[in-house]
């Protein structure tokens, strides 16, 4: 199922980010049952379990991709969970992460709304640089869609953000998602 351009990595650069091995941190956001836990699992573990919860609080989960150049990245994926009841804090996860994903429930008109108050937070608390996708879960039930493809693609293309649907059950576009974040990262330049 894991192409070939996107292996898991085991080794690292002894943990030492540079042009060729980046490291950066995810902030995942979105209303709670969107299914961010479903993705990062999917991506993680390579499954569908929707009764095993990430961790949430003060850890992530990690996974490292290969790039076609050579380039591997190693995401450090925080899943913010009950920022909805502490929002305040909500600036803390923001707080240095090179990439925001943004999740709503293409059955869900209500998280489509949710997902773009997160877009207009982060674009007032976040790092200005940061990598923001929009991403459209559960594609899987079509026939339950409430929100539209091209008012996802409209809503992203305004706010200059990658756009994506996925479906954590299926596996369709999780790679996918993760692989074209790597791509649009600034990279250092090498020294
Ligand atoms: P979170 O609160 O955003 O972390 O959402 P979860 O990952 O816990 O998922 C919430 C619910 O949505 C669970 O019951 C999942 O089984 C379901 N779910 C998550 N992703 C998908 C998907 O792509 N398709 C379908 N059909 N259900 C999903």
């Amino acid at each position: 199922r894991t192409s070939g351009r996107l292996a898991g990595l085991n080794s690292e650069n002894g943990g030492v980010p540079d042009a060729k091995n980046l490291r950066v941190k995810l902030v995942l956001l979105g209303d709670s049952g969107v299914g961010k836990s479903c993705i990062v699992l999917r991506f993680v573990r390579g499954q569908f379990d929707p009764t095993s919860k990430v961790t949430v609080g003060a850890s992530f989960l990690s996974q490292t991709i290969a790039l076609q150049d050579s380039t591997t990245v190693k995401f450090e994926i925080w899943d913010t969970a009950g920022q909805e009841r502490y929002a305040a804090l909500a600036p803390l996860y923001y707080r240095g992460a090179a990439v925001s994903v943004i999740v709503y429930d293409i059955t869900s008109p209500e998280s489509f709304t949710k997902a773009q108050y997160w877009v207009k937070e982060l674009q007032k608390h976040g790092s200005p640089d940061i990598v923001m996708a929009l991403v459209g879960n559960k594609a899987d039930l079509q026939e339950k869609r409430e929100v539209s493809v091209q008012d996802g693609i409209d809503y992203a293309e305004k706010n200059g953000m990658f756009f994506i649907e996925t479906s954590a059950k299926t596996a369709d576009n999780i790679n996918q998602l993760f692989e074209e974040i790597a791509k649009r990262l600034p990279r250092p330049s090498p020294s």
